[in-house]
């Protein structure tokens, strides 16, 4: 199945991250962008939608750094003495995303700040002998 014929869902989505490309729709009609797609415009109610690949630079619209992680952060070995950082992007397209930040120094949240311009790049985790691909972002 090639790639614009394929429904968009979340698992397709995903499937996108997993192949390391950040996918959008885009809906035809008024050409507003969604990052994970949707099948339906919010903007404008069109269906006629297509996917797109993102350009993946954007800037940072929020972020906080976490010294108490979930378990998967855990695992990774983040905690109080290593906090891991979340942002939401917004993205030169439009849309905005959340996704783990990374190359900027978790401890000084300080160093970090709102509009820096980020590209985005894809995390490997060895997961009990899979790779797992999550989203994340550096600066750029
Ligand atoms: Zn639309």
């Amino acid at each position: 199945m090639s790639e614009s014929e394929k429904d968009f869902t979340t698992e397709n989505y995903l499937e996108g991250i997993r192949n390391k490309k950040l996918l959008g729709s885009k809906c035809k009609n008024c050409g507003e962008q969604y990052v994970p797609v949707r099948k339906l415009c919010t903007k404008c109610n069109s269906a006629n939608m297509e996917w797109v690949e993102m350009s993946g630079k954007g800037e940072i619209a929020a972020f906080t750094c976490i010294t108490v992680g979930t378990p998967f952060f855990v695992e990774k070995g983040y905690d109080r003495n290593k906090p891991y950082c979340f942002s939401v992007i917004k993205l030169e397209e439009g849309p905005m995303i959340s996704a783990q930040l990374i190359g900027v120094d978790e401890s000084k949240p300080e160093t970090i700040s709102v509009g820096m311009p980020v590209k985005v790049t894809f995390i490997e985790t060895d997961v009990k002998g899979d790779t797992r691909v999550d989203l994340g972002f550096e600066p750029a």
